[in-house]
């Protein structure tokens, strides 16, 4: 995804080994705290080279490249699917990714359980944005702020996608128990504060629902997620 956001502010050009953002990249890549030993003590390991012959992977596998394109896996499609289809929201992606790694923020988060689907996937956002961004909502203080402005609203707490009381089907167990998700992804809202009228309550099921990810798509917001439930009810039922 780095690379790639490379070669798109390149204007879909590869970027030689000696150009400082190939070597900075390498860089950044090698101080991620997720490689092995092994793996670091390879030659070519996330080398200047390697991040320049990425680079090349991007331009010759677009559309717009009438040369030979390079061989590289289904991953790297994907990605440059994604930013031509939302260039925008790939590069701020990249961009947050990018912060979130040298800010440090990256490196001390534990995985989180549903930052990679069953299949293996990943959102197009990345798994370390989908580690913050699940990091964030556990919050405990997040949380009950936002179930105490419901509250004062005097709105019932239930799931803002399928109306799911916790306290009804569970009892006290259940009282004012509900899970908070951000509508707007961190990618885009970047690090500002969290604004309670972001968040959304959601129940365990439709929330990891929003959260799933399938290679090619964003993150689903409560509202499409609704209008999901909706159809599928509604084609149930012919
Ligand atoms: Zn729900
Ligand atoms: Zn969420």
């Amino acid at each position: 995804m780095l690379a790639g956001a490379l070669v798109v502010k390149n204007g879909w050009r590869e970027l030689r080994t000696k150009h400082r953002e190939v070597q900075e990249l390498s860089e950044l890549l090698r101080s991620l705290p997720i490689h092995s030993p092994e793996a670091l003590a390879l030659p070519g390991f996330r080398s200047p080279d390697s991040v320049s012959q990425k680079t090349a992977d991007f331009m010759t596998n677009h559309g717009l490249y009438s040369g030979k394109a390079r061989r590289c896996g289904k991953p790297t499609l994907l990605m440059i699917e994604a930013f031509t289809d939302r260039e925008a929201e790939m590069l701020q992606a990249a961009a947050a990714i990018e912060e979130g790694i040298s800010s440090g923020e990256l490196h001390s988060l534990p995985r989180q359980p549903d930052e990679v689907d069953e299949t293996g996937a990943t959102a197009i956002e990345g798994r370390l944005l989908v580690r913050r961004a699940l990091a964030r909502e556990r919050d405990p203080k997040l949380r009950a702020l936002k179930i105490k402005q419901v509250q004062r609203r005097g709105q019932p707490l239930r799931c803002e996608a399928c109306d799911f009381d916790f306290a009804r089907t569970y009892g006290d167990l259940g009282e004012g128990y509900i899970e908070v998700h951000h509508v707007t992804p961190l990618y885009i809202s970047g690090t500002q504060e969290t604004k309670l009228d972001d968040l959304a309550c959601l129940c365990a099921n439709c929330h990891r629902m929003c959260h799933k990810s399938r290679p090619g798509e964003s993150w689903r917001t409560p509202t499409a997620l609704r209008e999901q439930i909706r159809k599928s009810v509604q084609s149930a039922a012919h």
